[in-house]
C-alpha cells in the first residue's frame, strides 16, 4: 500500500458543507451591503486562506467583525451539512487496514467538532488539527510531531491551498473533484493525483504497490 498515513482536510473532502457555507457567506456580504453570489460565482472567487477572499469581497473590514454573523447563519441556513458518499467508507477502510488518519483543516473550530460529534466520525482520526488558517504553517510540525514518512503520507483535499500544503510538507497531494474547487484548477496546480471522488482513491490504494 502506497500510502501509511493520510492527511484529510475536511470541507469538501469528507463533508458537503458548500450549502451552508454559501448561505453564511452571503449574510455576510448582506450585512456589509455586498450583492450576494451564486453558487459558480463563489466557487470561482472563494480561496483559501480564507481572509485573502474576504480581503477580495470585502476589503477593509477585518475577519473579527465576519465571524459571528458568518457563524449564525451557517447554523440556521436551510441546507445543512452532510458526509460526501464514500467518506465514511473510506475512513473505515483505512482504520481496518491500520492507515494513521488526521485532520487538517481551515473550518471554524466551533463548527468543526459539531459536525465531526454529528456524524460520529471523530473515532477515525488521530489528531484533529481545526481552525488552521494557512494549512502550510502547520504540516511540517504535524508530519515531526506524528513521526510520519513523508514518503508514505498524502494530503488528500478539494482546494488548490491543500495542493500548496502537500508541496509545501513533502508530501504527495491527492486532490477530490467533490468540493469547492473546479477540476480545471485542481489540475493546472499540479497534484500528484486526481480523483472524482473517495472511491475511485480507495480502488487505486488497494491496486498500489
Ligand atoms: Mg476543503
Amino acid at each position: 500500500m502506497k500510502y501509511r498515513s493520510l492527511l484529510w482536510d475536511w470541507s469538501g473532502t469528507l463533508v458537503d458543507d458548500l450549502p451552508p457555507t454559501l448561505y453564511a457567506t452571503n449574510a455576510v456580504l448582506e450585512k456589509f451591503g455586498v450583492a450576494p453570489m451564486g453558487r459558480e460565482e463563489f466557487r470561482r472567487r472563494f480561496r483559501l486562506p480564507y481572509p485573502e477572499f474576504y480581503e477580495d469581497v470585502l476589503p477593509g473590514v477585518p475577519i473579527v467583525d465576519l465571524e459571528d454573523t458568518f457563524r449564525s447563519a451557517f447554523s440556521e441556513s436551510p441546507e445543512g451539512v452532510t458526509v460526501l458518499p464514500h467518506a465514511r467508507e473510506m475512513l473505515e477502510w483505512c482504520q481496518e487496514r491500520g492507515i494513521r488518519c488526521f485532520i487538517l483543516s481551515s473550518m471554524d473550530r466551533g463548527i468543526f467538532y459539531k459536525q465531526l460529534g454529528e456524524f460520529g466520525l471523530a473515532g477515525y482520526f488521530e489528531s484533529i488539527y481545526a481552525g488552521v488558517i494557512d494549512k502550510r504553517d502547520r504540516i511540517g510540525e504535524i508530519l515531526d510531531t506524528h513521526q510520519l514518512d513523508r514518503s508514505t503520507t498524502a494530503f488528500i483535499g478539494d482546494m488548490a491551498h491543500d495542493l500548496h500544503t502537500a508541496k509545501h510538507g513533502g508530501v504527495d497531494s491527492v486532490a477530490v473533484a467533490t468540493g469547492y474547487d473546479p477540476v480545471d484548477r485542481l489540475s493546472a496546480n499540479d497534484p500528484t493525483h486526481l480523483f472524482d471522488h473517495l472511491s475511485d482513491f480507495r480502488k487505486w490504494l488497494e491496486g498500489s504497490a
